[in-house]
């Protein structure tokens, strides 16, 4: 772990991170990219006085905002269990009326179910967790640290039985090893079962540059020996690498989630980031 000194937490975007790095093992993360210069990605950096700037943060704000977090680190890295800073970050986030909307791949969100609850029921709570395979043994293999989508699924489940907005993410979808029919209508049926009201995904491709490549290729000679040199064949110095199958798996992907009334364009998905009595008297009119 190492201390990270920081001038002011929430982003104008309003996203924030409590963190910098991540240990979970995700064989293609992109936040590993040296563009983003976070340095020894796996000691994870925490930043110091997080909640008091937090806090001054928030107390300044006239107008309550739905707020992110899970873009650049997830909240909820081992850590976390000890330090509880996204715990603290969601007790001020419900002190001050804000909404939360988290990504995720770990369990120990569960641990902050009822705190999302109450926010939810003041202003909004989103709650999405990533899954690019629903095959527990394959997920072991390219996100070794981090809960199985089997479990990711029963995490959705549950904070869906407490009335709370879920989603997945599915992305990256990885060429020559998650891009076939057989993982996206598999994710798309469990997505279904655990009651989910959208999925988000950027394509059926993965992204590289450089940092994240040289990881990744070095994942893949350990993992998949012999693959790399497809996709050295294949993309080159690309960033967007796009799957083969690419066309015939997206308009599955749009079937099956039409089919099962799953979101997927993000202009529908508005209603889901706005305060829940707003879209509520919105969708009256
Ligand atoms: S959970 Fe996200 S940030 Fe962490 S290693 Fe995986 S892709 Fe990277």
């Amino acid at each position: 772990m190492r201390i990270l000194e920081v001038k002011s937490i929430i982003q104008p975007n309003n996203n924030f991170n409590l963190y910098r790095g991540c240990t979970h093992g995700c064989i293609y993360c992109d936040s590993r990219s040296f563009c983003y210069d976070v340095g020894d990605f796996e000691n994870v950096g925490v930043k110091k006085d997080a909640l008091i700037l937090m806090e001054n943060e928030l107390a300044r704000r006239r107008h309550p905002a739905l707020l992110t977090t899970g873009s650049m680190s997830d909240p909820y890295v081992p850590l976390e269990k000890d330090l509880k800073l996204t715990l603290g970050a969601l007790k001020l986030i419900r002190q001050y009326g804000f909404g939360i909307s988290t990504l995720t791949k770990s369990d120990l969100i569960l641990r902050d179910l009822d705190l999302y609850h109450e926010i939810d029921k003041r202003y909004r709570a989103v709650v999405s967790l990533t899954v690019t395979t629903w095959d527990d043994k394959l997920a072991k293999q390219i996100e070794p640290n981090v809960a199985l989508p089997s479990r990711r699924f029963e995490v959705l489940a549950a904070f869906k039985q407490k009335g709370i907005t879920t989603g997945i993410w599915m992305t990256p979808i990885l060429p020559f090893i998650e891009d076939n029919e057989a993982n996206i209508s598999g994710i798309v049926e469990r997505a279904a079962q655990s009651g989910v009201q959208f999925i988000i995904g950027f394509g059926m491709n993965t992204t590289m540059r450089p940092g994240s490549r040289d990881y990744f290729y070095q994942q893949l000679d350990r993992l998949f020996p012999g693959l790399r040199h497809r996709y050295e064949k294949a993309y080159g110095e690309k960033y967007i690498c796009p799957s083969p199958n690419q066309k015939k798996l997206q308009e599955l992907f749009e079937k099956l989630t039409s089919d099962k009334g799953i979101v997927t364009k993000q202009s529908d998905m508005k209603p889901f980031y706005q305060k829940k009595a707003d879209a509520i008297q919105l969708s009256l009119f």
